[in-house]
């Protein structure tokens, strides 16, 4: 089962398999937010098996270190994004619209630093912590984003894309991209999973579909069916 945990602005997601997985852990201020989350579910951070980030921006990894501490977990993270958690900081924010160039003094913020407990690449499977499904590395947004892939049909996608500010069930451009045509590749990756439903970072989920729908609208179909290399 799958919950989502509301961030001030953006999304957690808490996996309730045979044990329990905490993705992404909000901004920094978030973390009462995160404990009222788990303790709806009888949880409390020393149960989880891992926490793992979809990316290292400071609105996914605010109270990374804190409940790292918390839950003597490990906080796992794909290796393209050490660095930012290092270092608590967000590096290159890219706007990719007049928006994100007004967000961004806004979510930009620090946010205290640490050491990964585990670091991944590619295909990274949750089955040993109880989870059936597999983390995928979906980088653009940044070199290190990643996408929880679950054996359901589901995935958690970080800011691959984002959800609708006003309609449900639709995807968005995330207002930020590091490295635009990585990230169009990783849409592809993820459209050829045949996704039933995608959990984004920010705002609501969205059907599969979508992704198909938003190679079509902004990149072309061709790229999605003529099974270019991702
Ligand atoms: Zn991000």
């Amino acid at each position: 089962m799958l919950i989502r945990i509301k961030g001030a602005i953006s999304n957690c997601y808490l996996l309730l398999g045979e044990r329990p997985v905490l993705v992404d852990t909000g901004a920094p201020g978030d973390l009462k937010r995160i404990l009222a989350g788990l303790k709806a579910h009888g949880l409390a951070p020393a149960d989880l098996a891992l926490i793992l980030l979809t990316h290292g921006h400071s609105n996914h990894a605010g109270c990374a270190a804190e409940l790292q501490r918390r839950s003597g977990v490990h906080v796992a993270l794909h290796v393209g994004d050490a660095e930012l958690a290092r270092t608590g900081h967000n590096g290159v924010l890219a706007p990719q619209d007049i928006l994100g160039r007004v967000l961004r003094p806004f979510v930009d913020e620090p946010f205290e630093p640490f050491e990964p407990g585990l670091l991944f690449r590619d295909g990274f499977s949750l089955e040993p912590y109880g989870v059936k499904g597999r983390v995928l590395a979906t980088p653009g947004h940044t070199a290190g984003s990643a996408s929880v892939v679950l054996a359901s049909g589901e995935a958690i996608i970080g800011d691959v894309l984002r959800g609708s500010f006003v309609w449900p069930n639709k995807s968005r451009p995330h207002w930020f991209c590091r490295d635009p045509e990585s990230n169009t590749r990783s849409i592809v990756r993820l459209a050829r999973e045949g996704l039933l439903r995608c959990h984004p970072g920010v705002f609501g989920s969205f059907p599969g579909t979508e992704l198909g729908q938003y190679l079509r609208t902004d990149t072309g179909e061709v790229m999605a069916l003529s099974g270019e290399p991702v």
